[in-house]
């Protein structure tokens, strides 16, 4: 029985992993190697910000409400929920997992993740926010050797705060992606230590947005909608593009399509990815990789 590890890694630009290489950035483009992924998925069209783009990967759905998104659109967390935002019930990935009987954990660099605590806590056995990413990634590996979920969602902020203060195109912003680096590499060799790890465990990582000088909220802006999109592990092919793999995908070079038409990787497939690779069925009311179709092999 599969498990996953999934990752946000918030505001990581592709375009930054393609300057960096393999040598400067070694655990991003070790699992583009080894495992089956893209530098060109998208995030939501209607939104480039944090907590839109989560709730999407966390549900499946758009943004819009009005389309049956889960309302989501402002990026501060007021002390609703995602159910009020939608005006009906919104389900989770880890409301499939918890129904399934799985434990699931969120682990998470910001405060305003409590949105997801307060609206699907009794479905998220474990949440843990420390603005440490370090101490983040610890905790994860800890859990991962000792007891490891069937879904653990880790949340990075470091390139995210980096952008902010200096630019997504700083110097201190590519030194926050290669900390990142690191920390990802950690992970990835905590796996590789452990034999059931190494049979079991899938990592997903994505981006909620990228970033342009100094922020990321144009939803128009290519360096903001472009995201990575990378799955490693346990039954994922070795070094395959997921546009290849999946050829009924949209190629998206540098265009921004919308929900209607064929459709680029996005970074809301996640949460039906999840569900597939796990044996569970959709998450209910989802419609993004609704029928599990992305395939990683
Ligand atoms: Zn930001």
């Amino acid at each position: 029985m599969r498990h996953v590890l999934a990752i946000s890694v918030d505001g990581l630009r592709p375009a930054t992993l393609e300057r960096l290489g393999a040598t400067r950035a070694p655990a991003y483009h070790r699992m583009l190697r080894e495992g089956a992924g893209t530098l060109n998925a998208r995030s939501a069209v209607e939104r480039t910000t944090t907590l839109p783009n989560h709730t999407g990967m966390l549900t499946g759905r758009p943004v819009a409400r009005a389309r049956g998104g889960h309302g989501v659109a402002e990026n501060n967390d007021g002390g609703g929920t995602v159910h009020a935002a939608a005006g009906e019930h919104v389900g989770s990935v880890f409301d499939v997992v918890a129904a399934s009987g799985g434990r699931t954990a969120l682990f998470t660099a910001k405060d305003k993740f409590a949105l997801f605590r307060r609206s699907w806590g009794r479905s998220i056995d474990r949440f843990h926010v420390d603005e440490d990413n370090a101490a983040l990634v610890r905790a994860v590996r800890t859990e991962l050797v000792t007891r490891p979920r069937r879904l653990t969602f880790l949340h990075l902020s470091l390139p995210d705060r980096a952008g902010h203060a200096h630019g997504f195109t700083s110097a201190a912003y590519v030194a926050a992606v290669r900390r990142t680096d690191r920390l990802l590499g950690s992970l990835l060799a905590t796996v590789r230590r452990h034999a059931w790890l190494r049979d079991h465990l899938v990592v997903v990582l994505t981006a909620d947005h990228g970033g342009t000088t100094h922020g990321h909220t144009d939803a128009a802006a290519l360096s903001n909608y472009r995201v990575p999109f990378l799955t490693w592990g346990a039954g994922v092919s070795r070094g395959r593009d997921l546009y290849g793999l999946n050829p009924e995908l949209d190629r998206p070079g540098t265009r921004r399509p919308g929900y209607t038409g064929d459709q680029p990787v996005r970074n809301g497939d996640l949460a039906n990815l999840v569900c597939d690779v796990l044996g569970l069925p959709s998450v209910r009311g989802s419609q993004l990789n609704a029928g599990q179709r992305l395939d990683l092999r």
